[in-house]
């Protein structure tokens, strides 16, 4: 007979999904009550408004999708676009690629400024081609960039689209909650994220945001979005401002008491201390890996601190480093994806999982594993340079 299924206690520092903390676990075993129940409307309510500090919104229209990060794009994408639309796509990894992808599928055009994997979006290529193309409606770019680890300017881009008049689309599912953003501020329209990254929430919630512009669009369409399940029209009657919520779909309850408990404890900490928090743990774990002698593909200036791409030393085989990581540390560090495959390690500080503890772990458990292998590195060098930036 099959038994019951219990996981090994890991210690998650890969691209997502980051470590869950103890609270955000006991949230989600509380009891199940309806997702129409009165008081299941009032924490609905909470969430919208623990979402609109976490993106630093007063946006109407916030609110968690009911499935992963890549729902919430989807759900931005065949919301805002019409076949025929005309969009220019950001592309510097992976997360830009899918971008694409989901502009084709809604029969609208994708122009792509392309830049090299490990380098943020260049703002003089987005100039240029919104020059060339003053057909284009919107603007999309991923925040950070989780397959390479780098960050884009993105106060900048937003700036540079509402220049030429475009909605701007932002992927901020690594982002939220790890590094500054301001949905506001920098006039972002629309913008996706997901609660495994750095909200160290578990997997399958996308909060989403969008502007009046953006909901103006939405509510103005010519034609009925394909999706019946993300259509924000319907989704809006169910997470509405008023009293009167009508069935959409079944909430997901308990995921959402956990998005709501992790919600909570970025409030608690606050924001700025929460990114704060993550440069911080970041400075020590670079340190250590450059007094390893190991190399980060991102430039300083570009690096984001949650998600860092170390390059493998010659002649090691990365994928026997990870399983040595998982079987004797049960330690998660990420491989290479796309054009780094087998070039990189994707070590996350994510969340709950940006700590001492874990960046400490991390260097000894890849340094001696390293070592062992014949690799020419140095552990110990490793943790002094990270002691060095917890002492100052
Ligand atoms: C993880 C990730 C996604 C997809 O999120 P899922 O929850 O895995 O569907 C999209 N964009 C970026 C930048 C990501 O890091």
């Amino acid at each position: 007979m099959i038994q019951s299924f219990y996981p090994p206690q890991r210690t998650l520092m890969g691209p997502g999904p980051s470590d869950v903390s103890p609270r955000v676990l006991a949230a989600l075993s509380r009891p199940t009550i309806g997702h129409l129940d009165p008081q299941f409307i009032t924490l609905m309510d909470e969430i919208k408004e623990l979402l609109q500090y976490a993106f630093k919104t007063r946006n109407e229209l916030t609110l968690p999708v009911s499935a992963p990060g890549s729902a919430g794009m989807e759900a931005v994408f065949t919301n805002l676009l019409e076949p025929g639309d005309k969009i220019i796509v950001c592309q510097n990894g992976v997360f830009g690629g899918r971008m694409k992808e989901n502009v084709e599928r809604c029969g609208a055009t994708a122009v792509m400024v392309q830049d090299d994997w490990g380098k943020p979006v260049d703002p003089q290529k987005l100039e240029h081609a919104l020059r060339a193309n003053p057909d284009a409606m919107a603007v999309a770019f991923v925040h950070a960039e989780t397959s390479t680890g780098v960050r884009s300017d993105a106060r900048h881009l937003c700036a540079l689209a509402h220049e030429f008049d475009c909605l701007v689309i932002v992927d901020a599912v690594t982002s939220l909650a790890g590094i500054e953003l301001r949905v506001d501020d920098w006039g972002i329209d629309a913008i996706y994220s997901g609660t495994q990254k750095c909200l160290s929430c578990v997997p399958g919630l996308s909060p989403v945001s969008f502007s009046e512009r953006a909901v103006q669009r939405i509510s103005q369409r010519r034609q009925r979005v394909q999706s019946w399940f993300l259509d924000m029209n319907l989704i809006m009657d169910y997470w509405g401002g008023d009293a009167r919520r009508s069935y959409h779909h079944t909430a997901p309850v308990n995921a959402l008491y956990a998005l709501h408990e992790s919600l909570v404890m970025v409030q608690e900490e606050g924001l700025e201390a929460a990114w704060a928090r993550h440069q911080h743990h970041h400075d020590a774990l670079a340190a250590g890996f450059s007094a390893m002698g190991l190399g980060l593909v991102v430039d300083a200036q570009a690096r984001l601190p949650q998600l860092n791409a170390v390059e493998i030393p010659a002649g090691i085989d990365e994928a026997l480093v990870r399983r040595q990581l998982l079987q004797a540390w049960n330690l998660e560090i990420g491989a290479g994806l796309g054009s780094l495959a087998g070039k990189v390690w994707r070590v996350g500080l994510m969340g709950h999982a940006a700590n001492q503890t874990n960046v400490l772990l991390c260097l000894s458990a890849l340094g001696s594993t390293l070592q062992s292998m014949g690799a020419a590195v140095k552990p110990e060098a490793a943790i002094e340079a990270a002691q060095e930036i917890y002492a100052a």
